[in-house]
């Protein structure tokens, strides 16, 4: 489904059932990029859940009513929480159906799979005994999800299974933002703040997040918590350089034994911060993985999407990281990119292939609000078939090439109601990104915009995020840490 371009907020005015009510408007804000809730056409929704089964109506002002009958959801093996989930997730069908026929929006690839980790769904059935063949049925009738979508997942998940522990405390991943970049991305919505207007607040940042790592070392080291993986990212973390890196690298190691830990793996996203020192003292520290991240092989887009690097930089960074053997070297390749089109993405993706990673993720344009593009989407052209045409060109490149997916996620406002899907050689899969990604382990967030994710043995995931601003973080650093610190032996306690 396309997000259809908008100048005015789409008005609808609901009535449902309060318990429903949250489904209704998230299914609407999903399908449209600006909803006023305070008048409009009326939608309304009704649920009756009887002992032959479920039955949903959905009912847009001016037009027939749309009914779906569920007998399935009596099965035995469902119970009352799945009852529950049914009714909204009937609701979400109905509700994208009636709009989707008024304005013309197909249901897309996904059916009504919104969320941004589709592949956590099947491992749940999975873990509950499901069968392929009884997910596949889930897939298709519930969540109308595409055949071609569904091997996707299937593919995915049989990967990332084997990468699960039977304790999701002990040993845990630690993730370390580093907040800056050479200039900010067009695209950006991560916690990335120039070097040229934010340089200044680099050397308290450093000093604050050395205190948090001191601390938060201390703290798991005296609960007996091991490390598996340390993922330093931002932001580029290679904007840091000299004797203020090989410090930093320095402390991971002391506080977190990242060097003899499973995968320790550093973001040099882009590849203008790569120089002789800086590969040296990664190396010197133990680091294993390098990303190296071009998006597009093509000069005049890096210009267009705010880089300042070339394409001849992105090939120079892997001379460099191939002449230092760094274990694994992952690269990252945006489609959809504005001014692009199919051949422009596929001598992207030829370039990138030659330059042998071990991984490469084919991230589809997402237009979130908080970037620069996304506040000026109106004037991007969106091209669905296209993304579509893209994305099916990678996979077939990347299975030529030898790599297979291994983790996925969504974003709201992407292409092409597309996906962003990670491919690595066989053995070159990153632990990180698939603990992180199905939070199938606690995440210890330290630093700028880091994400702290405190999972329980139910997988149920407490989140607590580090402010995004540097000198906010700085500044407040004394009180997060001794929140943290009681946060995380509050969950190691449970
Ligand atoms: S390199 Fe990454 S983190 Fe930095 S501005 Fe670009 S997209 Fe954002």
């Amino acid at each position: 489904m396309a997000i259809p371009q908008q100048t005015q907020p789409i008005a609808f005015r609901i009535k449902a059932p309060p318990e429903l009510d949250a489904a209704v408007r998230g299914t609407i804000t999903s399908m449209f990029r600006s909803v006023d809730f305070s008048r409009g056409r009326l939608i309304e929704v009704s649920s009756q859940d009887t002992k032959a089964g479920i039955l949903t109506t959905v009912k847009l002002e001016g037009h027939n009513p749309w009914q779906h009958f569920d007998p399935e959801i009596n099965r035995p093996c469902y119970n009352r929480h799945d009852r529950k989930n049914r009714v909204k997730e009937r609701v979400r069908l109905g509700v994208r159906t009636v709009l989707g026929q008024v304005f013309g929006l197909s249901l897309g690839p996904w059916g009504i799979l919104t969320g941004v980790r589709p592949t956590k769904l099947v491992h749940r059935l999975l873990d509950r005994n499901f069968s392929r063949e009884e997910i596949h049925n889930l897939l298709t009738d519930v969540y109308c999800v595409s055949e071609e979508r569904q091997q996707l997942l299937f593919d995915v998940v049989e990967k990332q299974r084997s990468f699960f522990l039977p304790n999701v405390n002990n040993p845990v991943s630690v993730y370390v933002g580093i907040p800056f970049c050479p200039t900010r991305c067009g695209y950006c919505s991560f916690a990335a703040y120039p070097l040229q207007t934010h340089g200044h607040l680099v050397e308290d940042f450093l000093s604050a997040l050395e205190l948090e790592i001191k601390s938060v070392g201390e703290l798991l080291r005296s609960q007996g918590i091991r490390v598996q993986s340390v993922y330093l990212g931002g932001g580029t973390p290679t904007t840091i350089k000299g004797r203020a890196l090989s410090n930093l690298l320095q402390l991971l190691n002391q506080y977190f034994d990242a060097e003899s830990c499973q995968e320790y793996t550093v973001e040099a996203g882009r590849p203008e911060t790569l120089d002789v020192d800086t590969i040296a003292i990664m190396k010197e520290h133990g680091v294993q993985r390098l990303s190296i991240n071009p998006q597009t092989m093509h000069d005049r887009t890096l210009k267009l999407i705010g880089r300042e690097h070339t394409a001849d930089q992105v090939r120079r960074a892997f001379e460099l990281a191939h002449s230092n053997n760094f274990a694994i070297i992952n690269s990252d390749l945006i489609l959809g990119l504005p001014g692009e089109n199919l051949e422009d993405f596929a001598e992207s993706l030829d370039q990138v292939i030659k330059l042998n990673p071990d991984n490469i993720t084919i991230h589809s344009l997402a237009l979130k609000r908080a970037s620069h593009f996304g506040k000026t989407a109106a004037q991007l052209e969106l091209e669905h078939e296209l993304g579509e045409q893209m994305a099916e060109l990678a996979q077939k490149s990347l299975e030529e090439a030898g790599m297979h997916p291994y983790y996925l996620y969504r974003q709201r406002f992407i292409l092409s109601d597309l996906e962003n899907i990670g491919y690595a050689k066989p053995g070159a899969e990153s632990i990180y990104n698939i603990q992180m990604m199905e939070e199938r382990q606690t995440i210890i967030g330290l630093g700028g915009g880091a994400i702290t994710k405190l999972v329980s043995p139910d997988l149920a995931v407490v989140r607590h995020a580090n402010p995004k601003c540097p000198a906010t973080y700085a500044h407040q650093v004394c009180q997060l840490i001794d929140a943290k610190k009681y946060q995380i032996k509050q969950h190691l306690s449970v």
